[in-house]
């Protein structure tokens, strides 16, 4: 099945997939979901539609199908239920998202090609890669640390790391977020979230 979506090109929304108890997947492109409501697999929406994709002339009547997109959608089937125990895979660009682009040790807000990801127990020290040992840092900062121990540079954190919840994670990932999926997400979002700030 093709749906041909000229709106998909100038209005680059993604839509929020949820599991039919409202978890969230994954985001979509347009077209991605509109396989979703074409396969009936559409169990409940939020939000009004932001795209109208339309496809192939329908043998039966004749007419054009045409399917509204809204920015959620909630797909039926069984809930995994290992899903919501997993911790987010961990990314550079989610790392300095969660860190707001501000670097930990002096407090410089910088641009993402600016920021590192620093091992606060260096990895060479058997510190792991992951949410909790990993924080944003500027370039001078992280090499001025080099592979030290934080007692050991007289260097503090000010801000702590911290393992991002579920709907959390889908904010850092999304690259364009309408206001109905940002209200459904932070919602969720524990209060000493960063992204409440
Ligand atoms: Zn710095």
């Amino acid at each position: 099945m093709h749906y041909p979506c000229r709106q998909e090109a100038c209005f680059p929304v993604e839509v929020l997939q949820l599991d039919v108890s409202g978890r969230p997947q994954a985001w979509l492109s347009p077209r991605e979901a509109a396989l979703l409501y074409a396969s009936d697999a559409v169990a409940w929406t939020l939000g009004e539609p932001f795209a109208v994709l339309r496809g192939g002339i329908q043998r039966r009547t004749g007419l054009q199908s045409r399917i509204e997109v809204h920015p959620i959608v909630a797909v039926r089937g069984a809930v995994p239920s290992r899903a919501w125990r997993q911790v987010p895979s961990l990314s550079n660009a989610k790392l300095f998202a969660r860190d707001r682009l501000i670097c930990a040790y002096c407090g410089g807000r910088c641009a993402p090609d600016d920021l590192t990801r620093e091992h606060i127990v260096p990895t060479s020290r058997g510190g792991g890669d992951s949410w909790m040992n990993c924080i944003t840092a500027c370039r001078s900062c992280n090499g001025r640390k080099g592979s030290r121990m934080l007692q050991e540079c007289s260097m503090e954190l000010l801000y702590l790391p911290y393992v991002p919840s579920l709907h959390e994670d889908m904010i850092l990932r999304g690259r364009r977020i309408v206001a109905d999926q940002m209200e459904f997400l932070l919602a969720s979002v524990p209060s000493h979230s960063r992204l409440h700030g």
